[in-house]
């Protein structure tokens, strides 16, 4: 492949290959003739003066075409909700805001006083009016606002088109195996694409939050966005979009499509494999079931847990109901978000984790200053235990959802036996208190996070009082090692092989088989596939890990044999060398 920047002549001494960089925003390989896509053109208006006798006309086409513009709106959304999946909702949702902006005053109100104001026409009212909200969100230093200017321009070219009864740019007669080169492209025309027809597309514009790139991930199109092509790149010419990398190749050498070809098949035959086994039982090749759960840190995740065949959730990360907002949330806000996630995981368990919060983190929720270490201060149950009020009212919400389905209490940096105990006093007393008011409530088991080194030594005792151990290998690491996990000056030493936290995890993992209580790892480690036999190894059968990682973890864990685990792993344990460690686990791996 010709290295980038350098320009390489094919065979035919036609246009030389090109590559151009940009952001990765949907994996995979897409090979195929450009289709370029000149969004701008469609939006090119020419101004005119309009007499003031005619001024409340040109107001009036503005309310009509508006209202048409909804309403072909309006046919789209009917359009999205029959598509399957989160391409279609999250279209529904984007149609919505679009058909909010044109049916609501505020924009059609701008335009008609403009019209009115400068005595010029409806489409150049629109276009002027539309450039002010694009700037007015290119100003906002915020990446998601910044990526929202693409809608604004959308809702205006709509409109525009609108107005000359244009019907809508569409991309119905595209040939197979199309790829979309655009300087921008619409959310809206980009869920519209059918990924039957075209094979991937690439913008000059764009982020990776951006709307466009949302609906190019859920209908698993191969995208890249930001890639700085400009006008070097033709119509008809061959394409390849690596997804994964974020990088468009034009006018490819036959060596460089020989490597493409490859690695799309590679690609492809991965996918299919990942995506036949959502259903597939976790199962080691000598039949030992190991329990895939997801992390989840916002109810909006739910959906991505069951695409991923998760058979409940290990770690629901219940910071999100505290977040951006002004005022605590009461006990019946957090049961509301609570039971919404576990009514839609129908049946599967769900493990709430207690408030993992700090001086350092979401404090001015709290209205509390930092102390002098934060990592090391009053901090996730600690914090909990002195103040009570929130604790009461954090467990009552949880007791209250217990009785929709299997709900696991989860305590984090938990450090003595005496917390575990005391929250149990807590649960005792509110258990009586709301049974004797009449309210439903079930009976969670009580786990504890091992994620403090001191916990894992006394992992044991710890044992006797919990119910289950849920391994937090992120933190365990951070404090085992003395270094701080978003510090990125010492991120080179962060290691969870280092030989002191696989002893550590060793010992938890000993304890809880010991006491016989369920334990799992909830940190990164379990979502690394080739830490999978290592975990096992340790004699861990429960996994929980972000929706994204659980298909990869599944498809090793299927080629497993377990009875050769364990001794290997006990080896692992005697050395002292990371370096030899590192060897080993990878031998395991391989
Ligand atoms: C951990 O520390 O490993 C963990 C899962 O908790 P968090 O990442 O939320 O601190
Ligand atoms: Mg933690």
């Amino acid at each position: 492949m010709t290295p980038k920047g350098q320009a390489a002549k094919d065979q035919t001494g036609s246009a030389p290959e090109r590559i151009f960089d940009g952001l990765a925003v949907g994996a995979g390989i897409a090979i195929g003739i450009i289709h370029r896509h000149d969004s701008r053109a469609a939006v090119q208006v020419r101004e005119r003066h309009i007499p003031a006798n005619k001024i409340r006309a040109e107001q009036q086409r503005v309310v009509d075409a508006a209202n048409s513009a909804a309403r072909r709106m309006q046919g789209l959304q009917d359009q999205a909700r029959s598509m399957a999946g989160p391409a279609g909702e999250e279209l529904g949702y984007l149609l919505e805001a679009y058909h909010q902006m044109l049916s609501g005053s505020r924009l059609v109100r701008g335009v008609q006083n403009r019209i009115a104001e400068e005595e010029i026409n409806a489409e150049a009212a629109v276009m002027k009016e539309i450039g002010l909200m694009a700037e007015a969100f290119a100003a906002m230093d915020d990446p998601y606002l910044a990526a929202r200017i693409a809608d604004v321009r959308e809702v205006g070219r709509r409109l525009v088109e609108s107005l000359d009864n244009a019907a809508p740019t569409g991309f119905e007669a595209l040939p197979q195996g199309a790829v979309i080169v655009a300087d921008e492209l619409s959310p809206a025309d980009t869920a519209l694409l059918d990924p039957k027809t075209v094979a991937g597309l690439a913008t000059l514009l764009g982020g990776v939050e951006s709307h466009t790139a949302i609906v190019a991930r859920s209908l698993g199109l191969p995208a890249v966005v930001a890639a700085d092509f400009l006008d070097q790149v033709e119509n008809g010419e061959t394409a390849i979009i690596d997804g994964g990398e974020g990088r468009l190749i034009v006018g490819p050498t036959p060596a460089t499509l020989k490597h493409y070809r490859e690695k799309r098949a590679a690609f492809l035959r991965t996918q299919r494999s990942l995506t036949k086994l959502k259903t597939v039982r976790a199962c080691t090749r000598d039949g030992l079931h190991i329990q895939l759960h997801a992390n989840i840190e916002l109810p909006s995740e739910v959906d991505a847990v069951l695409a991923a065949g998760a058979e409940g959730i290990g770690l629901l990360r219940s910071e999100f109901m505290f977040m951006n907002r002004q005022k605590l949330p009461t006990e019946e806000d957090q049961y509301k978000e609570l039971a919404g996630v576990v009514r839609r995981m129908q049946g599967r368990p769900v493990t709430i984790r207690t408030l993992d919060v700090g001086a350092d983190k979401l404090g001015e929720v709290f209205g509390i200053k930092a102390g002098p270490n934060p990592a090391l201060g009053l901090r996730a149950i600690r914090f909990s235990l002195s103040h009570r009020k929130l604790l009461l009212t954090q467990l009552s919400a949880i007791l209250r959802v217990s009785a929709l389905g299997p709900v696991r209490i989860l305590l984090p940096m938990v450090c003595t036996i005496e917390e575990v105990r005391e929250v149990r006093r807590i649960l005792t007393r509110l258990t009586s208190t709301l049974k004797r008011r009449g309210v439903k409530i079930g009976n969670p088991p009580l786990g504890v996070m091992i994620e403090i080194p001191g916990a894992a030594l006394a992992a044991d005792a710890l044992a006797a009082e919990a119910d289950f151990f849920a391994i937090g290998t992120n933190d365990l690491t951070q404090y085992t090692l003395a270094i701080d996990r978003t510090d990125e000056q010492v991120a080179y030493l962060y290691n969870p092989l280092h030989p002191a936290v696989l002893r550590l995890i060793q010992f938890a993992a000993e304890a809880a088989h010991a006491a016989g209580i369920p334990v799992s790892v909830c940190g990164e480690m379990a979502g690394d596939e080739r830490l999978a036999p290592l975990l096992l190894g340790f004699g861990i059968t429960e996994l929980s890990m972000s929706p994204a990682s659980l298909p990869r973890v599944k498809k090793r864990i299927l080629d497993i044999t377990f009875s050769t685990l364990q001794d290997k792993v006990r080896r692992i344990t005697t050395l002292a060398d990371p370096a030899k460690v590192k060897k080993v686990v990878e031998e395991l791996s391989s």
